[in-house]
């Protein structure tokens, strides 16, 4: 069975388009939602991480990237 992270079904060693929110209310980037085009689910357990405060931000959006991209 395929990780599950926020709610989403990842699967592994794939790329996704990923929307995050930062939830961490002292941080001056709460509330706000960034776009990362082209994430590795890793082993299907995806995370991003907020550059100001350093916490995995929540995942509110994730598509496969269709087609995946070439890896070099
Ligand atoms: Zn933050």
């Amino acid at each position: 069975m395929s990780p599950t992270v926020d709610g989403f079904t990842f699967d592994p060693a794939t790329f996704y388009d990923i929307t995050v929110r930062d939830d961490n209310e002292s941080c001056t980037n709460f509330g706000q939602t960034f776009d990362a085009p082209c994430v590795y689910s890793n082993a299907g357990t995806p995370r991003i991480q907020c550059g100001r405060c350093g916490k995995p931000m929540t995942i509110i959006a994730a598509t496969r990237l269709d087609p995946q991209p070439e890896v070099s």
